[in-house]
């Protein structure tokens, strides 16, 4: 029902930025291979996503808005071997119900598109449309049939710096995948998709970040490291510019920090953090995931290794530049 769905969405939907990261997901999903990430009013009043993936069947629209609807694989031990954390179909159904939502979508196969509209989760039309194959997203007016949840929202520059660096992070984690971000009608960044990480870093960071930067990639059993970390004369106040990406997905580790921590302990001032984007291929089976849908903590079955691994990486390389 409506108010299940309302109720649903506090737990997958409470922000703009939470509302972009389950759309670009499904847009990763669909095998898109551009995505482009428009909004406006920090995502309160304006969000599009527009994906050059499959596309939605004519005939599937509105089974995708309804509760625990997905067509994707549900086996927990696929979870757990993919890291992908975000198949229970209802963010569709979630979004839908506190917004106006338009989807515009189209297979390869479609001959014409379709464009649906609802509003608080309500089907108000539903239409052809010439478009590409692929699949827009907008949510206008998001919350707006919460009030409680709206008034609840930070202030524009809030919401739209966790956005900014919620895209960032994506971006970063997919450099196979072209990004564009939109924010009020000017262009954030572009990143091209060419699968060439530190482009991407350039594309989103900038020229002079980027050339501040130091890599190095290092395996050890199975496991296996690439890393791009500044040098110890830029450093930042907080931990904003520091990534971690197991398997090609964003994760969140003490063990990591702690290993980044130890390698500059000796180099940097107080409460100052490098920049550092890791990359860490592992096998699947040595990773513990904690299967909560809002979770993208993990565990490591050898954090020594990882811990060590990762120290010696960066270290090796910091030293190599003071010499
Ligand atoms: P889930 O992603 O967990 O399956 P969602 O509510 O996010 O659930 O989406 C429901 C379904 O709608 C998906 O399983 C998928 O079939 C379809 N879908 C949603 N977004 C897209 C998209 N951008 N491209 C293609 N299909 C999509
Ligand atoms: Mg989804």
């Amino acid at each position: 029902s409506f108010t299940s769905n309302k109720i649903a969405a506090g737990e997958v939907v409470d922000r703009p930025a939470s509302v972009i990261k389950e759309l670009v997901e499904n847009a990763i999903d669909a095998l898109a291979t551009m995505i482009v990430i428009e909004v406006r009013d920090a995502g309160k009043e304006y969000i599009r996503i527009s994906d050059n993936g499959s596309g939605i069947y004519s005939s599937d629209v509105e089974i995708a808005f309804e509760r625990h609807a997905t067509s994707k694989i549900t086996q927990i031990e696929d979870l757990s071997s993919t890291l992908s954390l975000g198949f229970r179909g209802e963010a569709l159904a979630s979004i839908a119900s506190v917004s106006q939502v338009e989807l515009i979508t189209k297979t390869e196969e479609a001959p014409a598109g379709i464009h649906l509209e609802l509003h608080g989760g309500k089907v108000i039309f539903k239409k052809e449309i010439g478009c590409p194959t692929g699949t827009t997203v907008i949510v206008k007016n998001l919350f707006y049939n919460t009030p409680a949840r709206f008034k609840f929202l930070r202030n524009n520059t809030s919401e739209s710096s966790h956005i900014i660096d919620l895209v960032s992070k994506i971006a970063l984690a997919h450099p196979d995948k072209g990004f564009k971000l939109i924010n009020n009608n000017s262009i954030v960044f572009v990143t091209s998709g060419t699968n060439n990480i530190f482009h991407t870093i350039t594309s989103i960071y900038g020229k002079e970040l980027a050339k501040n930067m130091l890599t190095a990639h290092k395996a050890e059993n199975n496991y296996f490291v690439e890393a791009y970390f500044s040098k110890t004369d830029m450093y930042r106040g907080n931990r904003q510019q520091q990534a971690v990406f197991v398997n090609g997905r964003l994760i969140k580790s003490k063990v990591v920090t702690e290993a980044i921590d130890e390698a500059y302990r000796t180099l940097l001032p107080i409460n100052k953090f490098p920049i550092c984007f890791l990359y860490l291929k592992i096998p699947p089976e040595e990773i513990d995931v904690n299967i909560h849908p809002a979770k993208t903590e993990i565990k490591f079955s050898n954090e020594k290794l990882i811990k060590s691994l990762l120290i010696s990486t960066l270290k090796e390389n910091l030293l190599q530049e003071k010499l």
